[in-house]
Order: C-alpha cells, then sequence, then structure tokens
C-alpha cells in the first residue's frame, strides 16, 4: 500500500468533515479541516473589528495576516482536533453562526487564499493526509491519488446543520440556517479565485440517502484501490 493524499470537497454541511475525518482515523492519516482555518481568519477579524456592519475591511485584514497563526491540537477525549488561533483553543466559537455568516466573504479575498493555501500544501508535503475544504481537489492538492466531490441538497444539508446545532444546546432558527447555506453556496461558487467546483477527476458521492456505515464503506472501498501499489 503506497501512502496518498486524499482531497474531500463539498458544499457547505454536506457531511465532508465528518467522513473526512473517520476515514483519516481508520487509516492512521493526519487529518486537516480546511474550512477551520477560513473561519478562525474570519473570528480574528471580527474580534479585532475588522468587520463591521457585515463589511469586511479587506485591506486592514490582509495587513493583518501575519499576525494570524493557526494551528491544530491533537484530538482529545471527545476525539476531535481542536483549531487554536494565536494559541487559543476557538474550536467552539468558529461554529458560531455569527462566524458562519462572515466566513464565504473573507474567504473570497485573493490574499487570505493565498496565504491559507501555501500553509496547507505544507501539511501535505510528506503525504498521509485527509483534508477537506472546497477547493482542495482543484488548488490545494491538485495532484492527490484520491478526490471526492460530495454533495446533497441545501434542504438536506440545512436540516443537518440545524440538528448539529440543536444537538448543542444552541438556539437555531431552521430558516436561517437554510439561508446562511443558500448564501454560502452561492459566495463560494461564483468567487473568482479558486471556486468550489468539482475536480474533473474527482468522483461524486451524493449522500443524501446514505447512513454513515455506507458512507464510510464506500470511501474505504475508494481509499483501498487508490492506495494500491
Ligand atoms: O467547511 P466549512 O463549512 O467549515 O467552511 C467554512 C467556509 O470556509 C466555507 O463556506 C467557504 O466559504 C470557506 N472555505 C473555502 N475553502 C476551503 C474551505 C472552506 O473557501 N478550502
Amino acid at each position: 500500500m503506497r501512502k496518498i493524499t486524499v482531497a474531500i470537497d463539498g458544499f457547505s454541511s454536506s457531511g465532508k468533515s465528518t467522513m473526512a475525518r473517520a476515514l483519516a482515523r481508520s487509516v492512521g492519516y493526519v487529518y486537516v479541516d480546511s474550512g477551520a482555518m477560513y473561519r478562525a481568519v474570519t473570528l480574528f477579524a471580527l474580534r479585532n473589528g475588522l468587520i463591521e456592519d457585515g463589511k469586511v475591511n479587506r485591506d486592514e485584514l490582509v495587513n493583518a495576516l501575519d499576525d494570524i497563526h493557526i494551528s491544530f491540537a491533537p484530538a482529545g477525549a471527545d476525539g476531535v482536533q481542536h483549531t487554536l488561533l494565536n494559541g487559543e483553543d476557538v474550536e467552539r466559537e468558529i461554529r458560531d453562526m455569527k462566524v458562519s455568516s462572515m466566513v464565504s466573504p473573507v474567504a473570497e479575498i485573493p490574499e487570505v487564499r493565498r496565504r491559507l493555501t501555501a500553509i496547507q500544501k505544507e501539511f501535505g508535503l510528506h503525504k498521509g493526509i485527509v483534508m477537506d475544504g472546497r477547493d482542495i481537489g482543484t488548488s490545494v492538492f491538485p495532484d492527490a491519488e484520491m478526490k471526492v466531490f460530495v454533495n446533497a441538497s441545501a434542504e438536506e444539508r440545512a436540516l443537518r446543520r440545524f440538528r448539529e446545532l440543536e444537538e448543542k444546546g444552541e438556539k437555531a432558527d431552521f430558516d436561517r440556517v437554510y439561508q446562511n447555506i443558500r448564501e454560502r453556496d452561492h459566495i463560494d461558487t461564483t468567487r473568482e479565485v479558486s471556486p468550489l467546483r468539482r475536480a474533473d477527476d474527482a468522483v461524486e458521492l451524493d449522500n443524501g440517502e446514505m447512513t454513515p456505515a455506507q458512507q464510510m464503506e464506500w470511501l474505504m472501498r475508494l481509499f483501498a484501490e487508490r492506495s494500491r501499489d
């Protein structure tokens, strides 16, 4: 078996992070959630007054990029890897609606993408990595041996996200969650730099009707095929 690079892209709340994390754990690969990195930059901007009245101050954020250091703490008792922003654990805060509603405008900024893409490429230098996001198979790892594009309808994804928020004990409004998903889909697919699209050589997975166990079986089969010497 050779060590490979796995790129999992897809729309918001398509369940790709759960799948990517489970695959990485089961094959002993490093897992990187690239969305968490865009979320951490957004949280930094919100905390430092670089977003006002829903508008990102692009120039100031670009100037501040050198002050933003993102890293990951290995999975703890909860089995989830935690995102650190300048050394502080922000895993919970970056999942807030406040961050979710501003992350796509931040991720549209070419300098932000360039910076995060460079860091992501470095993570993957030695292969043995599973990374999920929007442009992993197209921009970050165009040569990845295994590329998956996950899809499901906006309604299904909103329902999934809504349930997740409820389970965490957060007050959630379905219409707001649905609107946020539609807005992010729109910005993510129409932005100029590395828009969300399926790489030509990616295998598409519509997981709307699949159980987590079925998704895992599908992924493991593809992984075994792609990592064969
Ligand atoms: O994956 P997640 O939904 O947490 O990502 C949050 C946002 O970060 C996405 O809606 C998208 O705007 C942005 N993103 C991106 N490129 C990636 C990963 C995430 O633009 N590779």
